[in-house]
């Protein structure tokens, strides 16, 4: 009997103890309850949403191995979205997990639904590409709008509308985005009409804005390329005698080797649809343009 009441005093502690820890948690819950907790599918939203709210809201951009585009979150990861204030989307059918869930639709921001009208239509068979994170396509419609830099601004134009905030977090992003956007198209245009090559298809919007020459492949930067890739590759330059490629990132040693033999430069032209290592979006589009400025050497 004594046993008995030792065990339910027992559990009469371990009960009170879980008790004060949920109060403990909803206490700091409701301490931030009034800062709106916004999710978001890559990070240069999340990069625009930081700055454009400040500390008026929780901007999460989760960590992603690879790229978030082709990204699959687990459903803990998918419940965390589920559960947010407000989730901001790329469109242009970014994220191609999202045809997967259900998320609330009251809550969610296409951050490209303005320019729906604008978005690029992806004609290209050739769109698989084995990566390390598997076989993934690009059919359909191309999705790296922001490297149009006045498609970004009209994205942070459209969070921007949905937080209903004071005008100064946007204003000086788009100022930021417009003069990187002026220095980009002075920097392409010294290379008005020479043929550029992509390794991935991922510069469509780049392409269309500052009027490049630019036709892809579908490489990734830490694969080397098979012999059917360096074939295809041939046969494209020989139409398309481009003397650069930009990559996603730096590529392997040997591919870049093999790529000067050719009489190819191989040039970094980051996306930065994942959080970058160091730095952010910003002076990650800044080192694309000096980036650039090596073509010319
Ligand atoms: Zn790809």
């Amino acid at each position: 009997m004594k046993k008995i009441a030792s065990k339910i005093s027992y559990l009469a502690c371990v009960v009170m103890m879980i008790l004060a820890g949920f109060i403990s948690v909803n206490a700091f819950a409701g301490d931030t309850k009034n800062v709106p907790e916004v999710f978001t599918v890559n990070y240069p939203l999340a990069f625009f949403a930081e700055k454009i709210a400040g500390n008026q809201a929780k901007v999460v951009f989760p960590e992603i191995d690879g790229d978030p585009a082709f990204w699959n979150p687990s459903a803990a990861q998918i419940a965390d979205f589920q559960n947010a204030d407000l989730i901001l989307l790329n469109g242009a059918t970014y994220a191609k997990w999202l045809a997967k869930v259900s998320l609330p639709e009251s809550r969610m921001l296409d951050t490209s639904a303005n320019f729906r009208n604008r978005l690029i239509k992806v004609h290209d068979g050739k769109t698989h590409s084995h990566g390390p994170s598997g076989e993934h396509s690009h059919a359909g419609t191309a999705f790296t709008t922001w490297l149009d830099l006045t498609l970004a601004v009209e994205q942070a134009a459209a969070i921007k509308a949905k937080l209903n905030l004071s005008e100064s977090g946007f204003e000086n992003l788009k100022a930021e985005l417009l003069q990187l956007d002026k220095a980009w198209e002075t920097e392409f245009a010294q290379l008005s009409g020479r043929p550029l090559l992509g390794s991935h298809p991922v510069y469509q919007y780049l392409d269309r804005r500052y009027g490049l020459n630019l036709k892809s492949v579908h490489w990734e930067p830490d694969v080397a390329p098979d012999q059917d890739m360096w074939n295809e590759l041939k046969t494209l330059v020989k139409k398309h005698p481009a003397k650069v490629m930009l990559w996603e990132g730096e590529p392997l040693a040997e591919t870049k080797a093999l790529l000067t033999e050719m009489g190819i430069k191989s040039i970094v032209f980051d996306p930065c649809g994942n959080r970058p290592e160091k730095g952010d979006f910003l002076s990650t589009m800044n080192q694309n343009l000096q980036n650039l400025k090596m073509i010319q050497d």
